[in-house]
């Protein structure tokens, strides 16, 4: 994506090369194990995964979008919500939250991020329920966690469920809790890109609600509930049970990788440019998939600036959603915050040994001598 740059944006080949040892011998198991779907490993990710993030249950399945799709369709099949049914989500999320809403047969409602923290402001989550809202999907968006008690109230007052797209933001947390255990369930992803990836597709869903994660747990594997029977109309999205043994690798290991996006984003939080403003820096449960400033004016001359200096930078998102054609007469909102964020973001080089110290440190100072 930015091959020659002396600061990539992102090396995903050495990112895994720091675990290649221990994932060539979890593949050479995998072979000889002669298991190629579910099984022993999958199994034991899930309970890994569940016991780190305090949950009841955790289902591996296929990507981000089918475990959002699959929890959604899950409380259809159990009556909590039926087509046509509101679900609010942020405006400014990536499309994977929106797809899997509309996939349903639900309405997509977009509600405005805040300006400063970029996620879903849930002060103006109520003025957007109606009797029709059954559930907040709530975006850990750039892996900052998003949920509060006036979200958590407004959701108890209403009857609404709350669903965490947890695809940016594994090891976040609240007040001590992991996200993917905050709402009634919760979405993972783990595209290579991401925090814990895998090296293919993958997902999981987690939740405390025993029905939802054996409905879940149906749907993903045709709706079969017990041997030839069929109790829902289900789909194929399993997890594999290479990527599984991939993924206990890596799991045993994110803590180390999350120290080190935090001290990254501790080196970035000094840059010193009216141009430029930093991320914000006041989450102390931020994991930073994404290190995110903004820039008032002239974004691309920025982004120009950085690449001539050797920097990769990404924007996570141009366009958001409803502003996709797509949803042109799906979502009719006007979104000014979300539209202003698509605008002026840009994201700066945070992989873990991927980027150095030095290199923060460097990138600070091109970033300081911008004009
Ligand atoms: C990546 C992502 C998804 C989708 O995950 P996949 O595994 O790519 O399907 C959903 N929501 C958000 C916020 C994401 O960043």
């Amino acid at each position: 994506m930015d091959g020659g740059l002396r600061y990539p944006f992102l090396d995903l080949g050495r990112v895994n090369e720091r675990y290649a040892a221990q994932l060539k011998e979890a593949c050479a198991r995998v072979i000889d194990g002669g298991r190629y779907i579910g099984g022993d490993e999958v199994e034991r990710f899930e309970s890994e995964l569940a016991a780190y993030c305090g949950v009841r249950h955790a289902v591996g399945v296929s990507n981000g979008l089918d475990a959002l799709r699959l929890i959604l369709r899950g409380y259809i099949e159990m009556g909590v919500m039926s087509p046509g049914d509101e679900v609010i989500y942020p405006a400014n999320t990536y499309i994977a939250t929106v797809l899997a809403i509309t996939h349903n047969g639900l309405v997509p409602v977009p509600v405005e991020p805040d300006r400063v923290t970029m996620n879903l402001d849930s002060r103006l989550i109520e003025r957007s329920v109606t009797s029709r809202t059954k559930a907040v999907v709530t975006v850990h968006l750039y892996g900052r966690p998003c949920y509060d008690a006036a979200m958590r109230d407004i959701a108890a007052r209403h009857g609404l469920k709350i669903i965490e797209d947890n695809a940016q933001a594994i090891g976040a947390s609240v007040d001590g809790r992991v996200t993917g255990s905050l709402g009634d369930a919760a979405a993972f992803s783990f595209y290579p890109t991401k925090n814990l990836g895998a090296l293919g597709d993958g997902g999981v869903v987690t939740t405390d609600d025993d029905e939802l994660a054996s409905v879940v747990a149906a749907l993903r594997n045709y709706g079969m509930t017990a041997r030839d029977m069929n109790r829902y109309a289900g789909f194929n999205c399993r997890l594999d049970t290479i990527q599984a043994a991939m993924l206990s690798v890596k799991l045993s290991r994110l803590g180390e990788e999350i120290d080190r996006r935090r001290e990254l984003a501790a080196i970035y939080d000094t840059m010193r440019n009216d141009m430029v403003t930093p991320a914000d820096a006041s989450c102390h449960g931020h994991v930073y998939h994404q290190y995110v400033v903004t820039v008032e004016d002239r974004r691309q001359r920025f982004i120009d600036y950085m690449a001539a200096h050797g920097v990769g930078t990404m924007v996570h998102y141009p366009v958001p959603p409803h502003r996709q054609p797509c949803y042109r007469g799906v979502i009719d909102a006007e979104c000014p915050v979300a539209e202003y964020l698509a605008d002026h973001v840009v994201s700066l080089p945070i992989s873990p040994w991927c980027t150095s110290t030095d290199d923060a440190r460097d990138i600070v100072d091109i970033i300081n001598r911008y004009k």
